[in-house]
């Protein structure tokens, strides 16, 4: 897309659009309340789907191990940055997801980039869901492999472009999110693996939103005893969401390790995360193992949620996931929407272009086990207050 104009005009012309973004300064905590700019808003826009961001153990956990290790890592891991803390939570990561190893990453981001990029180059052939998360895409983009997306969640159109091979000489790679990230539905994981494999592609499944949330014991989607590193043979998980800590793991076979520990730019370029904050994450995969309470929590704010919607005559995607989508069209509706809401107490986030399709700009709701009940009725209540306002049909 050109770009004409000064930075000035550019930035003129987004604000004309509605597709400005600027950042809210927060004062405190996540929690089921934040602190915005001086008023104590209704949380319903974090990722942190358990309510362990602020938990006192994990608090607790991280200073400690900052007592032992410090702050900093002070170089990659590869150089002299990996340390046993970081060892430790490989090993119960590669446990927890039933896989012989997993690797840390600074950020989600970071593994996206370095794993596709790692594994794929000219003359290979990468194939991702249209509303992969960004940092999917931009590795598949940048990997320098042929790049195809197909529709979203669409097995005949993933089946088409794989079984027409073009010029691809090398690898396919199969790509998708697990939970999407904007709309909360599932990719349908048994017909992509076993398509993939009729195929002789390799599988990469990013369940960012889905570890510590769905499957046994916050497991994910990609349960080991039904996918194996046969079917699913690049597993992706994120820290900073369900288990509120930050950073990102790849879990896979030997070899597919040892060969990211080789070649992935942002594993190899970066420095580790702080030891303590692996130390903290250790703590946090012992409770989202736990506390199933957390889980049922969340289905059942849910469950109230959908049903209040419902009531309301508010259409709402199907989603089983704490991503709860509720789809206004324009940029304009999302954000009037999204400030009437604030205006009674409850912060929740317009989703513009690009990072859901034009046309389907929409607040994204997110629910975390902190909540209460009472909590998604003061949010059905302001829901129901704004929406005729804002003129959606
Ligand atoms: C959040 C997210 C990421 C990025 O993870 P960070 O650790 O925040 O960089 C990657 N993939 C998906 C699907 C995500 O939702």
């Amino acid at each position: 897309m050109a770009r004409p104009g000064t930075i000035g005009e550019q930035l003129e012309a987004l604000r004309r659009r509605n597709m400005y973004r600027r950042r809210r300064v927060l004062d405190g905590p996540q929690g089921r309340e934040v602190l915005v700019e001086g008023r104590r808003l209704l949380n319903f826009c974090s990722n942190d789907y358990l309510g362990l961001a602020a938990d006192p153990r994990l608090r607790a956990s991280l200073q400690k191990a900052a007592d032992r290790w410090g702050v900093g890592s002070g170089a990659s891991h590869l150089v002299c940055g990996h340390t046993r803390a970081h060892h430790e939570l490989e090993m119960a990561l590669a446990r927890f997801t039933g896989r012989p190893r997993a690797l840390l990453f600074s950020s989600g981001y970071a593994a996206n980039m370095g794993a596709i990029g790692a594994l794929l180059g000219a003359g290979d052939r990468v194939l991702e869901d249209r509303l992969n998360h960004a940092s999917l895409l931009d590795g598949g983009w940048l990997s320098r492999a042929d790049f195809t997306w197909y529709r979203h969640g669409d097995m005949s159109h993933l089946a088409a472009q794989l079984g027409d091979n073009g010029q691809a000489r090398g690898r396919t790679l199969v790509v998708s999110d697990g939970t999407f990230s904007m709309d909360g539905d599932r990719c349908p994981l048994a017909e992509l693996t076993g398509l993939a494999r009729r195929h002789d592609a390799w599988t990469m499944i990013d369940d960012a939103h889905g570890f510590g949330v769905h499957g046994r014991g916050g497991r994910g989607l990609v349960d080991a005893e039904v996918f194996g590193t046969d079917d699913v043979q690049i597993l992706v998980g994120t820290l900073g969401k369900a288990f509120g800590t930050a950073g990102a793991f790849v879990a896979a076979d030997e070899e597919m390790i040892e060969m990211l520990i080789q070649r992935a730019r942002s594993y190899i370029y970066t420095t580790a995360m702080p030891a303590a904050l692996a130390e903290a994450t250790l703590t946090s995969l012992a409770i989202v193992e736990e506390e199933e309470w957390r889980r049922q929590r969340l289905q059942e704010l849910i469950a109230r949620f959908r049903a209040g919607l419902a009531a309301l005559g508010i259409e709402a995607p199907a989603s089983a996931a704490p991503i709860q989508p509720v789809i206004v069209g324009t940029p304009e509706r999302a954000l009037a929407l999204s400030a009437a809401l604030e205006e009674a107490g409850v912060l929740v986030m317009a989703i513009r272009p690009p990072t859901v399709p034009a046309g389907t700009a929409r607040l994204r709701v997110t629910f975390t086990a902190a909540h209460l009940p009472a909590d998604v009725d003061r949010l059905l209540e302001a829901l129901a207050g704004a929406w005729p306002a804002v003129g959606v049909a």
